[in-house]
């Protein structure tokens, strides 16, 4: 399957890793929208947010605990941060692999 994200978690497509357990691989975008941007991804290609299933639950909870982990570490508890998803072509999804932006280290506006 040709998908860039599978193909950074295999290390076939070099990153900047941030985090890394049995289900999850972090790494910052390469164009950063703030001064710290991290995507979260699980190591299962899901292409999408419907593409999850009732087995996918526990995988979900642990996106959001490594997100919390990830916010700790690099010190973006205590002004806060924001976690994204986009899901199709008006959520602006570019990459089919789900993924969860964590966006953080200034003042953010608005929602779009
Ligand atoms: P989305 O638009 O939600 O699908 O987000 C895809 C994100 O992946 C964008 O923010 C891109 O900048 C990012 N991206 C694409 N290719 C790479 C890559 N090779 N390394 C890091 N981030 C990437
Ligand atoms: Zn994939």
């Amino acid at each position: 399957m040709d998908c860039i994200f599978c193909s950074i978690i295999s290390g076939d497509i070099p990153s900047k890793k941030v985090y890394e357990d049995e289900n999850l691989y972090a790494f910052y975008d390469i164009e950063p929208a703030a001064p710290t941007h991290v995507l979260i991804v699980p190591k299962k290609h899901i292409a999408s947010i419907m593409d999850l299933t009732e087995e996918d639950a526990p995988l979900v909870g642990g996106i959001l605990l490594g997100i919390q982990k990830i916010a700790k570490e690099l010190g973006l508890e205590e002004n806060g941060f924001r976690v994204v998803n986009n899901m199709g072509q008006h959520g602006g999804q570019t990459v089919f692999h789900i993924h969860f932006h964590l966006i953080g280290g200034r003042q953010l506006f608005g929602m779009v």
